[in-house]
């Protein structure tokens, strides 16, 4: 059956409909049309048959000839009319003009069988008129890194874009990865992602900057309207805006919350890459946490100043929330409201990430006060020096019998024997402090709390970075394998115990490992 699409965000907001040839500067609209570029030879190389399924789409659908041109942008199914959305965006900090989707097609807003829109959206289907100098294409490794993290994301339980395809294009595509004059021919790939919308914080930021109010406010409108029903009945405009920016305020909050929890660094949380409806959005140079260092941050072009490093995530957000407001102040008579709803987002980040803490810990998150108490800053603190790994300290706290602390349990999370040794009295006293307070939980209630908010299985660099290797020579096998070790990240999974381990050493400093550029 063919696919119904209603395509409402082409007739509710004004675009350029016959844009010119290149890339060029589009005043007073929100999208564009353009035309995905042909690809030499589409190959499906994995697809989330959980996306597919929500979308309505049979597996014999999804894997039919049809749908794998049009994933890989080489034909359209009737009812899709693909479009570059315009946004701009304050990159690493400053304003960085017209960005809008360079390398991002979307195809349509597809009916579900749930009675909702999703859109699908194509990234490297070749250029659209917001390109700038880049060539709209993207590679292979970045696609895997990209269609596997938003699957793995939605099963952490975190808000994000979904993944429904990965396409193999056949061309390959010219990348400088470090940006040091090293530049080779790499496999191309197209991944299909899946949102309500991809509007993001930079969509409202450009016309802003243009002057363009009536456009902004068309766009703010449209959002509410369509994706957020409860705002959208409040009578007045003013009202709708506010309110909304006070959501996007506490679901960011959440959002960054989660990936506190999770040791997630999302590696470029420029304004062009937070999503309006509070979403993970746009995977490029992010990674995990191995050994906990607040400091870490996986993308190269960061490396020096280290913007978005981990532990700074929480204050981006809010510096770009700020940007948002500024936008969205354009509308209102007074920004005051805006400016308690940025507190909002500090006072509900606290909170969030408090609770989180105290689940890891498997301690009643009502006893944590606000801020994350001494006990969980003390335990930061040893994990930092010992070099203990994130995801595996909170698994071993798991296994401790309260009324026996051990401190071998520490043993699978420590990088370094030495950095343990020189720890292991400090980490001893806080294991007793920690065993005191664990001993007065309910021993079922505080392993369900640590199991909810500790996964035990993420996608670590190198795990990725091994299945990329593996793609690149001819066998994408590994991607299924690491997409299903992503569906349970909190369960055991007793055959899959070493993909739980800690990085290992080799991986310490190795491209793609530990360090990521944009370019991708
Ligand atoms: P990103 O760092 O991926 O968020 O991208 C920032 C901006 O650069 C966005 O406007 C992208 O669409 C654009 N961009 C990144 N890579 C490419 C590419 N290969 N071709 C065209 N535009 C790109
Ligand atoms: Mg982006």
């Amino acid at each position: 059956m063919d696919p119904t699409f209603d395509n409402r965000y082409l007739r509710a907001l004004p675009g350029a409909e016959s844009p010119g040839p290149g890339s060029q500067q589009l005043q007073g609209v929100a999208w564009a049309r353009v035309a995905p570029t042909p690809v030499a030879a589409p190959r499906l190389l994995a697809f989330s048959p959980e996306v597919a399924d929500q979308l309505g789409l049979t597996v014999a659908e999804i894997t039919s000839a049809p749908w794998i041109e049009a994933l890989a942008g080489n034909r359209l199914l009737p009812g899709m009319e693909p479009w570059a959305d315009g946004y701009g965006g304050h990159q690493f900090g400053h304003w960085a003009g017209q960005l809008g989707d360079g390398r991002a097609l979307s195809l349509g807003q597809l009916q579900t069988p749930g009675g909702g829109l999703l859109q699908l959206q194509l990234k490297g289907a070749g250029p659209t008129p917001y390109s700038r100098r880049a060539d709209g294409r993207a590679v292979l490794r970045s696609s895997i890194r990209e269609f596997l993290c938003s699957e793995a994301m939605h099963h952490l339980g975190i808000p994000t874009t979904r993944a429904l395809s990965l396409v193999a294009t056949g061309d390959l595509v010219l990348r400088d990865m470090f940006y040091d004059g090293h530049a080779a021919y790499e496999p191309g790939a197209i991944v299909c992602r899946v949102a309500p919308s991809f509007l993001r914080f930079g969509t409202f930021e450009l016309p802003a900057s243009r002057g363009e109010d009536g456009l902004l406010a068309q766009l703010l409108d449209y959002l509410i309207s369509e994706h957020f029903p409860e705002i959208a009945r409040l009578p007045t405009p003013n009202e709708r805006r506010i309110a909304w920016f006070v959501e996007i305020c506490e679901r960011t909050a959440r959002l960054v919350a989660h990936w506190m929890r999770v040791g997630f660094v999302h590696g470029v949380m420029n304004t062009d890459n937070l999503s309006a409806l509070g979403l993970t959005i746009d995977y490029g140079p992010y990674g995990w946490l191995d050994h906990f260092d607040p400091d870490f941050t996986p993308n190269t072009t960061d490396a020096e100043r280290r913007r978005y490093r981990f532990r700074a995530q929480p204050d981006v957000a809010l510096w770009n929330l700020g940007c948002l407001g500024g936008a969205v102040s354009r509308l209102l008579p007074d920004a005051a409201p805006l400016r308690e709803a940025l507190d909002r987002y500090t006072e509900v980040f606290a909170r969030e990430h408090s609770e989180h803490t105290a689940s890891k810990l498997g301690l009643d998150p009502s006893s944590f006060q606000g801020e994350p108490e001494e006990i969980a800053v003390e335990l930061f603190t040893l994990m930092r020096r010992a070099e203990l790994d994130f995801t595996l300290t909170f698994r071993a706290l798991m296994a401790l019998d309260p009324r026996a602390p051990d401190p071998s349990i520490f043993d699978v999370c420590a990088y370094d024997p030495n950095t343990l040794r020189a720890e292991q009295p400090a980490l001893v006293r806080w294991l007793a402090r920690y065993a005191g307070r664990a001993r007065r939980e309910d021993p079922e209630a505080r392993l369900a709390r640590m199991r909810a908010a500790n996964p035990k299985y993420i996608l670590r660099n190198y795990l990725v970075q091994q299945v990329i290797d593996r793609a690149e020579a001819g066998d994408p096998s590994g991607i299924e394998d690491l997409l299903d070790l992503a569906r349970r990240p909190y369960d055991d999974q007793p055959e899959r115990e070493h993909l739980a381990a800690r990085r290992p050493e080799w991986a310490r400093h190795a491209p793609g490992c530990s360090m990521l550029s944009c370019s991708s």
